[in-house]
């Protein structure tokens, strides 16, 4: 028997262990049995060179608890230890600078495990003792045993092994006797063992048999150690890819798409990933990438190695040129990681860009589904945007489809405005903005509809690309004006507006929420008396500082939303209004314009008097002449509003008008609505 000391430079290795890996756990297993996956894989080889003539066709890795001795086994058939190696492997843990990395990455214990090869101390975390008991394949090798109990102490004598291969056990500590419990390591080996290339044996599989659970004689097999992506893409079919997804989330919905990764230079990297069903919005992700590296599990937090837009994608993604085990900043300013995310954003649109040539009608049919993928990966990746515009597509209001050069043809000829600009028209609701949308159909337009989260920031980034697109929003305007095509009509002058808007703004309905704004326009004798719009860039402003949720824009998000009421001055309806308004007040606003111009042009001659002259020099009674004048005049102002707006409360008509405007709006609820409906009754009686 030989008693030593563990070779480490810091003091005592295990309570840093102990200490920084406390949060990280179940990866004990996954490192104890990865260690013994490698040692029958090198035993594999060594046969396939003829260095080794034993049988390893039932060659496995397997686990076993053993409740009253309160140990975890894992044992294999690989390659084994001699005495020299274990002490050259395991007692050797010679490392420098161990005391500042370990500061560096306290936080990160796959960084350490990984940068120590600390693979095997790891099963430290979980036990106070551990127990190697090895045969190596070297002829005439005995068996040996060590045993350490945490502390550099070690212990090596000679020990009895019929086959060749490695036992590790591990007496778990009292703080981690869960590990004992069989649904405890089934959840660990499902997680990080699945798909390791040795078959690993937990237990027996179980039956049910009178009312209870019992053994049966076949090998509880926790993993497939041939999963689909290290398969070749031609041996395998739908059916398959579909298989594998079910095998990597059991309750996932059937997935839109696949992509099979295989590439071997620059770098290896294998994987499938899926196209999942998304709804419209982005939904917190269960299922996420999983991140491999020769069939170990290591992560399932990809970002930082897979583009941010391709992390809302499934599916398994597997590569030993990823450096798995060092810290995220190092990864995300790895120059192979960088490489492979990009190699990851061609091949993706690659693909898209295949199915969308050889079947758009099983793309456009499941468009919609995957277009939140495809425009956020178009705002936030710019190689994918520019692969992206080839299959990026459109939906009108009828259901159809079209690329963006063929809606670029299709719109060309009626939706080009005065200034050369295209004129894309969407709604986001086309129910609720119904005869928005007919309207601008009547005029021969089309209309998209864009209606995802992403769609404000997208057709903001589409009108940066291309200066001559502009994307409108069917309410944003009246039809007549969503395209302009030439000069305005003739419209009412400034003052003419003034004495109108106060009898419109009098049945404006006051809401915390939105003011209005009563505007005048000729929109033809066919069109509906009163629109209501809302203006285009002021709603993305809103639209955009609601998704950042305050910070710079939160400006426009605080801003009560502005509509305007937009009268059209040649309907007969209308035209009734103003017919109205000069049979009842139009001697008495002639008076009091009349009056009005009387005092402006005396004021006017006062202020003349005034000119040229310094402050001082102003005879008093004519300041105070001044002064007297223009409050008179804001009087009369005052005086018109009042009665243009208290005949416009009693007029019904005007009411009726912008309750219908509002109304075709969505916008008409409540006791407004009520209101609206007895007013309706009374007036067809
Ligand atoms: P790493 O696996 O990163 O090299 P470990 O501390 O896990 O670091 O293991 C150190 C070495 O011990 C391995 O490289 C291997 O040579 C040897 N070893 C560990 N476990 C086994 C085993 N089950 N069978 C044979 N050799 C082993």
């Amino acid at each position: 028997m030989q008693k030593g000391k563990i070779g480490v430079t810091s003091d005592n290795l295990f309570p840093i262990i102990k200490k920084f890996l406390y949060s990280d756990h179940d990866i004990f297993l996954r490192e104890i049995i990865s260690n013994a996956v490698d040692a029958t894989q090198k035993l594999r080889t060594l046969a396939s060179k003829g260095e080794y003539s034993g049988d390893l066709s039932n060659a496995k890795v397997s686990v076993k608890i053993d409740k009253e001795a309160k140990t975890i086994t894992v044992s294999d058939s690989g390659i084994g230890m001699t005495a020299e190696e274990i002490e050259k492997f395991i007692n050797q843990i010679a490392f420098s600078g161990a005391e500042e990395f370990l500061e560096k990455y306290k936080d990160d214990a796959n960084a350490i495990i990984g940068h120590f090869g600390l693979g095997f101390y790891s099963s430290f975390m979980v036990s106070g003792q551990v127990d190697i008991i090895s045969k190596s394949y070297r002829e005439g090798a005995t068996a040996i045993r060590w045993e350490c109990d945490g502390s550099p102490e070690y212990m090596l004598e000679e020990s009895e092994r019929a086959e060749v291969g490695t036992d590790v056990i591990m007496h778990l500590n009292a703080d981690s006797e869960e590990f004992l419990e069989k649904s405890r390591i089934s959840g660990i080996l499902n997680k990080y063992c699945k798909f390791l290339q040795v078959p690993v044996v937990f237990g027996k599989k179980t039956t049910w048999k009178d009312g209870k659970e019992v053994d049966t004689d076949e090998d509880n097999q926790i993993n497939d150690i041939a999963p689909a992506w290290t398969k070749k893409p031609v041996d395998l079919n739908d059916e398959d890819y579909s298989n594998f997804y079910r095998q990597l989330y059991p309750m996932g919905e059937e997935p839109l798409f696949n992509i099979h990764l295989n590439v071997d230079y620059p770098f290896n990297l294998t994987g499938i990933l899926y196209f999942p069903k998304l709804k419209n919005t982005i939904e917190v992700q269960k299922n996420k990438i999983q991140l491999y590296s020769n069939q170990v599990f290591v992560t399932d937090s990809v970002e930082g190695i897979v583009p941010e837009f391709l992390t809302l994608l499934h599916g398994v993604l597997d590569s030993p040129d990823i450096p798995l085990n060092v810290s995220r900043s190092y990864l995300q300013n790895d120059s192979n990681v960088k490489k492979i995310s990009s190699h990851i954003t061609k091949k993706v649109s690659d693909r898209l860009a295949q199915i969308f040539k050889d079947k758009r009608e099983d793309f456009e049919s499941k468009w919609d589904d995957l277009r939140i993928f495809i425009e956020y990966g178009m705002l936030t990746e710019e190689k994918f945007y520019e692969k992206a515009l080839n299959f990026f597509l459109f939906k009108n209001v009828d259901g159809k489809y079209f690329t963006m050069e063929e809606y670029e043809t299709l719109i060309k000829g009626e939706q080009t405005d005065k200034d050369k600009n295209l004129v894309y028209l969407y709604t986001n609701n086309p129910e609720e903005q119904f005869s928005f949308v007919q309207a601008a159909k009547n005029k021969g337009y089309d209309v998209l509809v864009m209606n995802n989260v992403l769609t404000t920031p997208l057709i903001n980034h589409l009108e940066q690309k291309f200066s001559n697109k502009r994307f409108v929003r069917v309410d944003s305007d009246v039809a007549e004006h969503l395209i302009a095509k030439e000069e305005p009509k003739h419209e009412l002058s400034w003052e003419e507006k003034n004495e109108l808007s106060p009898i419109f703004k009098a049945v404006c309905p006051e809401n915390k929420d939105y003011g209005f704004i009563v505007d005048f326009k000729d929109l033809g004798e066919n069109s509906n008396p009163m629109v209501v719009t809302r203006n285009e860039f002021m709603r993305r402003m809103k639209d955009m500082s609601q998704m950042q949720g305050g910070g710079g824009m939160s400006f426009y998000g605080d801003l009560p939303e502005s509509l305007n009421l937009v009268v059209n001055t040649s309907h007969p309806l209308v035209k009734q209004i103003f017919e109205e308004r000069d049979t009842v007040l139009g001697e008495d606003l002639k008076k009091i314009k009349d009056e009005i111009q009387a005092k402006t042009k005396e004021k006017d001659k006062v202020d003349k008097a005034k000119k040229d002259k310094k402050e001082e020099e102003i005879p008093s009674e004519v300041k105070e002449k001044s002064e007297e004048l223009d409050k008179s005049i804001s009087a009369l102002k005052d005086e018109q509003k009042d009665k243009l707006s208290s005949f416009g409360k009693d007029n019904k008509l005007a009411k009726q008008l912008v309750d219908l405007a509002l109304l075709a709006n969505g916008m008409l609820k409540g006791e407004d609505l009520d209101k609206f409906v007895k007013r309706s009754f009374e007036m067809i009686k």
